[in-house]
């Protein structure tokens, strides 16, 4: 049985916000996140949108895995980071996620990949999509160009697919 998507807490829900603070600036994923706020708030069609914020309170802390003993364990063939979401009973409270310190492909393309893929969990979706970011297993060929088949629709360019799309704004309305 297919798990059920999990709404933000309506206090968020209503403003369709998550206010996201990075703390996984360096090495490999300096410019990372803020690239993929800008991906993310396109494809996902204003079912949600992410803000960066410096200061203030967040809703998703973004970190690399690694820096404290709590963290997930995320191998050296991570190709997925984490999403640890806090829910309440009204839905979630705080996400984290955390993303892999080495991946085991670190073309940009596979990072923006895995960091957007995270942000669609950390919004609230659950079970993964049969193609586009939200997709479980990319195939990923030697120019960094991402699949969900060998002769799919590859990316960049990023999409969401229209399933995913709509299944964000149910969680998100
Ligand atoms: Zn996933």
């Amino acid at each position: 049985m297919a798990e059920p998507d999990i709404p933000w807490m309506p206090k968020v829900r209503e403003t369709k916000t998550l206010r996201i603070r990075n703390e996984a600036e360096q090495g490999l994923w300096t410019g990372v996140v803020a690239q993929c706020v800008t991906i993310f708030n396109d494809k996902i069609m204003k079912a949600v949108k992410y803000e960066i914020v410096t200061e203030g309170k967040a809703n998703v802390v973004v970190k690399v895995a690694g820096g404290s003993k709590d963290d997930p364990k995320l191998g050296a063939t991570a190709t997925h980071g984490v999403a640890r979401r806090w829910k309440g009973n009204r839905g979630i409270e705080e996400a984290e996620i955390y993303l892999p310190a080495q991946p085991w492909q670190n073309h940009t393309n596979v990072l923006y990949m895995i960091m957007m893929h995270e942000m669609a969990h950390a919004a609230g979706l659950e079970e993964h999509a049969s193609d586009g970011i939200f997709m479980t297993l990319p195939n990923i060929d030697q120019n960094g160009k991402i699949s969900a088949t060998k002769n799919g629709k590859s990316m960049p360019p990023y999409f969401f697919t229209n399933k995913t799309v709509m299944r964000m704004r149910t969680i998100w309305s």
